[in-house]
């Protein structure tokens, strides 16, 4: 096959030559970090993307998070998916938060609104889901439900940069978004990360929670964290953004390609959007189901063989670990499907600059099992 190994993603790099004026006007100033001018210029460039108002940068998607539950002053249960990345559940226990684990849709396994309710305790205090795949969940059947038992709603938005409904884009809905600019992501600033706040009140008070608590030279009023993106990251984020519409239109053929080979092959099915009108491409998840010849990892292991590197992508389940299968709502009986879709999905290779060629390669081997 090709003679490099293809992995699941590789993260896309500007041309380096753009990238050196931005590191000499850093040298230039001494101003490293303590959003500094790069730092501003992102947020509102980004908020420019993305059609949001107030946006603050943080150094990684994960302390977004843990501050996104902070500034909210989130206690309690937390109804939660247990199919996503780890991080979303550990931003819980670092808040000292109890994860409710509820079960996921069947098409696109984003937390299923209807299974909320059940869940909720009178220690519960907020939803926290996840767009998956880049996916929108179903966010107006979750602010029913939030709105009626009063509780807020905040989005782990790390797979959806810039994604958009009919109205805009997703990140306007619940109370806090959270994204990540990991290296792996759609848009990334090596590491990095951004919450999206509704009003210029909750960006305040995000911002001082990002760098210590501080209000002023010498006023702290709250025990914040050091969140805070440095100059370096935030000047990359700039000129990443700059080609950033050529590497989601590239993205989207890829998707296309896959999409129209893999029809009809038997016991697979590609996971569809969820009528975004927007989508990101940000991954390529298939699931293996039992009219395929061999099993999923099965499969994984015949790719893996000729260099191809997919992910079980979400696998183990976030509930299978060490620190919440204890939980009640860890039991297997209480997330069939979300344990059905760890067993069968596998994320193919897709990035900007995957050749088509590889992509038909893949598509060759999975129909020729
Ligand atoms: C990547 C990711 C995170 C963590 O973001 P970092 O920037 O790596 O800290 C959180 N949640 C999900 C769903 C992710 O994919």
């Amino acid at each position: 096959m090709s003679d490099k190994p293809v992995f699941v993603t590789k993260p896309h790099l500007p041309p380096l030559a753009e990238f050196i004026p931005y590191l000499e006007k850093i040298w230039e100033s001494r101003i490293l970090t303590n959003c500094g001018a790069f730092h501003q210029q992102l947020e509102d460039e980004l908020g420019k993307y993305l059609g949001l108002e107030h946006i603050a940068l943080f150094t990684n998607g994960t302390i977004a998070l843990v501050t996104a539950l902070q500034a909210l002053r989130i206690s309690g249960e937390v109804v939660t998916t247990p199919y996503s990345f780890v991080a979303t559940s550990h931003s819980l226990l670092w808040n000292g938060i109890k994860p409710v684990f509820v079960d996921i849709d069947r098409n696109t396994l984003n937390l299923d609104p209807a299974r909320i309710e059940a869940a909720i305790t009178p220690q519960t205090t907020a939803i926290l889901a996840v767009h998956c795949y880049g996916h929108p969940c179903d966010v107006e059947a979750i602010q029913i439900v939030a709105d009626s038992y009063n509780l807020k709603v905040i989005y782990d938005a790390a797979h959806a940069f810039g994604v958009e409904d009919a109205q805009g884009s997703i990140l306007r809905h619940g109370d806090l978004s959270a994204l990540s600019f990991h290296a792996t992501k759609v848009f990334n600033t090596f590491e990095g990360g951004a919450i999206v706040c509704p009003d210029a009140k909750s960006k305040v008070r995000i911002d001082q929670l990002k760098n210590f608590g501080h209000a002023g030279e010498v006023t702290v009023v709250a025990p914040g964290i050091n969140g805070k993106m440095s100059e370096f990251n935030a000047a990359l984020g700039l000129v990443q953004l700059k080609h950033l519409d050529r590497a989601l239109a590239q993205r989207k053929r890829i998707d296309a390609a896959y999409r129209e080979r893999l029809e009809g092959v038997k016991g697979i099915r590609c996971l569809n959007g969820a009528g975004e009108k927007v989508a990101n491409y940000a991954y390529f998840p298939i699931l293996v189901d039992s009219g395929y010849p061999i099993s999923r990892d099965g499969l994984y292991d015949k790719l893996k063989e000729v260099g191809i590197h997919p992910r079980r992508y979400f696998f183990p389940l976030i509930s299978d670990f060490p620190m919440y299968r204890g939980l009640p709502s860890a039991r297997r009986e209480n997330l069939p499907v979300a344990a059905q879709a760890a067993q069968q999905v596998l994320c193919l290779p897709i990035y900007p600059d995957l050749e088509l060629s590889i992509v038909e390669e893949i598509v060759q081997l999975i129909s020729s099992q």
